[in-house]
C-alpha cells in the first residue's frame, strides 16, 4: 500500500499557494502537517510560477505517496481600481472622487479602472465600496461612458489594485471573463482536480465553466464561489449545478451585510450536506496568523464552529500564501479539526433516498443503507469501490463515524476526493472477482494499521466487479 498523510483528519485543509509557501522543501511540511488541497489563486502570479508549484505539489505527492488535490481558483468578474500616483491617495469623508474608466494613473480625486462598462452599469445613489468595504462611496453621477462621480462616505487610504465591489449594481461583465478563459486554458493543461468560479452568479454561470471544461477533454470538477447577493438567491440552482461550493466569506462579506454571513454559512453548508455537495468554508479563518505565530482565540473557535457546522474543508488564504507563519498556520487549524472530531461533534445525519425513478437510486441506497448499518454495528471502515468517486461522497455527506477508504483505479479522482470529508482514498486496479476483491483489500486495511482483528468492515461495490456498474451491493464483515 502507499504511504499515506500521517494525518487522519476527517475535515480537510484548503491551502492557498504563494511566496511563503513556494519552496519545495515548505510544501512538504504543509502536506505532512495536515493540507489535502494546494490552492491556486490566479488573480496572483504568472502561468510560469503557477506551473512550477502544481510540478512541485505533483512530485512531492509521488514521493510521500499522497493524493494532494489542486484546486484553481479563477478571478472572475473582480473588480480592482488602477495604479495610484505614490502608492497611496487619502480618501476624505465628505469630499468627492471622480472614478473613470482607462489606465491611467490615479491623483488629484481621480481614480480609474478598466471594468469597461462601469460608467454605463452603475446608477446615482448606489454604494461603491473599495479594498474589501474599509471605503465607502456613493454614485452621484455618471455620463454613462466613462466617468463616475461619487461622494465619499467613509474615508481612508486608497492603495493601489484595490478591489471594487458594487453590491447594489447589476454587472455586466461576464462571469468567465478572457482573463479566466487563458488562465483555464493553463489550469487544464496542468491537469487540476478542480476549478474554482469567482462572483458566480446564476447557475447557468457553472454550466457554462463545465462546458468549457469538457470541450477541453478534461475531467476537473467546479467549485462554485458564493460571494455575491445574487448567487444566494438563486442557490439551489447553483448547488444543483455544481461539483462543490466554497463559503467565499471575504467578498460575501462586502457584497451583504456582514452580520448575515455567520448564518449564511450554516444555511449553505446545510444546503450542501443535504444535496450531497462537498463544501468548503473560506477566508478569514486564521488572519491574524499573517503576522503572528499563534491565533487568536475567536479564530480558533470559527475554524471550530466551521467544523462543527459540517464543512468538507476549512480554507487559509493569505495566512499560507504570504503569511510568516504558513505551517503554524496550517498545524493550529488541524489541532483544532481534530479536537473537534476527537470529541464526535460532527453530526451523523441520514439522507435516504427519495425518488425510485433517479438513475441512482440503487446506489444511493446502497450508500445510505451502509452508513445505517455502520451505526449499528458500530464498524471501523466503510469501503467503496468506485471510479467516479460517486459513492465516496453519498457516504461522506452522511458523516458515518466509520471511516471511509476509497478504492479506485482512477488516477484522477485519487486527488479529487481529497478535498470530501472524511474520504481516505487508495490505489486499486485489481478484477478478479468481488469475493477476492473484498477480502484483499481487507487485508490492505489491516496490513495498513487502519483496521484490527475483530472490527466490522462494510464494503459498498458493484456486482458483477468486471462491469463497472453503479454500486448495488452492500456486505458487512468482520476483519
Ligand atoms: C473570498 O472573497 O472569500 C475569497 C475566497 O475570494 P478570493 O478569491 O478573492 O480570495
Amino acid at each position: 500500500m502507499t504511504q499515506q498523510q500521517p494525518v487522519s483528519k476527517s475535515t480537510k485543509i484548503v491551502a492557498t499557494l504563494g511566496p511563503a509557501t513556494s519552496s519545495e522543501e515548505v510544501l512538504q511540511q504543509l502536506i505532512l502537517e495536515g493540507v489535502n488541497v494546494a490552492r491556486i489563486n490566479f488573480s496572483h502570479g504568472s502561468h510560469e510560477v503557477h506551473g512550477t508549484t502544481i510540478d512541485t505539489v505533483r512530485r512531492i505527492d509521488g514521493e510521500l505517496g499522497t493524493y494532494t488535490a489542486v484546486l484553481a481558483d479563477l478571478q472572475g468578474p473582480k473588480l480592482r481600481v488602477g495604479d495610484i500616483e505614490g502608492g497611496e491617495m487619502m480618501l476624505e469623508a465628505g469630499e468627492t472622487l471622480t472614478v473613470k474608466v482607462g489606465t491611467g494613473m490615479g491623483k488629484d480625486g481621480v481614480v480609474y479602472t478598466d471594468y469597461e462598462a462601469f460608467a454605463a452599469d452603475v446608477q446615482p445613489g448606489e454604494r461603491v465600496l473599495m479594498d474589501d468595504g474599509k471605503l465607502a462611496l456613493t454614485v452621484t453621477e455618471t455620463n454613462g461612458k466613462d466617468e463616475v462621480r461619487c461622494d465619499i462616505v467613509h474615508g481612508g487610504p486608497l492603495r493601489p489594485r484595490k478591489g471594487l465591489n458594487l453590491p447594489e449594481t447589476k454587472v455586466s461583465l461576464p462571469c468567465i471573463t478572457p482573463k479566466d478563459a487563458e488562465d483555464l486554458e493553463f489550469a487544464l493543461s496542468k491537469d487540476v482536480d478542480w476549478v474554482g468560479l469567482s462572483f458566480v452568479r446564476h447557475a447557468s454561470d457553472i454550466v457554462e465553466l463545465k462546458e468549457k471544461i469538457a470541450a477541453a477533454g478534461k475531467h476537473a470538477k467546479v467549485i462554485a464561489k458564493i460571494e455575491k447577493p445574487e448567487a444566494i438567491e438563486d442557490i439551489d440552482a447553483i448547488i444543483d449545478a455544481t461539483d462543490a461550493v466554497m463559503v467565499a466569506r471575504g467578498d460575501l462579506g462586502v457584497e451583504m451585510p456582514m452580520q448575515e454571513v455567520p448564518l449564511l454559512q450554516k444555511e449553505i453548508v446545510t444546503k450542501c450536506l443535504d444535496k450531497s455537495r462537498p463544501v468548503i468554508v473560506a477566508t478569514q479563518m486564521l488572519e491574524s496568523m499573517i503576522e503572528s505565530a499563534t491565533p487568536t482565540r475567536a479564530e480558533v473557535n470559527d475554524v471550530a464552529n466551521a467544523v462543527i457546522d459540517g464543512a468538507d474543508a476549512v480554507m487559509l488564504s493569505g495566512e499560507t500564501s504570504v503569511g510568516k507563519y504558513p505551517l503554524n498556520a496550517v498545524r493550529a487549524m488541524r489541532q483544532v479539526i481534530e479536537n473537534i472530531e476527537a470529541h464526535g461533534k460532527v453530526e451523523y445525519s441520514e439522507r435516504p433516498p427519495l425518488h425510485p425513478d433517479d438513475e441512482r437510486f440503487i446506489s444511493d441506497s446502497m450508500c445510505y443503507n451502509a452508513c445505517r448499518l455502520a451505526r449499528r454495528v458500530n464498524a471501523a471502515a466503510i469501503v467503496t469501490m468506485t471510479f467516479s468517486g460517486y459513492t465516496a461522497i453519498q457516504v461522506s455527506s452522511q458523516r458515518p463515524k466509520a471511516k471511509i477508504y476509497m478504492f479506485t483505479a482512477n488516477r484522477r479522482v485519487l486527488s479529487q476526493m481529497s478535498l470530501v470529508w472524511g474520504v481516505f482514498a487508495m490505489p486499486y486496479s485489481k478484477m478478479v472477482s468481488t469475493d477476492h476483491t473484498i477480502a484483499d483489500i481487507k487485508y490492505i486495511l489491516y496490513k495498513g494499521g487502519k483496521v484490527k482483528e475483530g472490527d466490522f468492515v462494510i464494503h459498498l461495490a458493484s456486482m458483477p466487479i468486471a462491469d463497472a456498474g453503479m454500486t448495488n451491493m452492500v456486505k458487512l464483515s468482520r476483519v
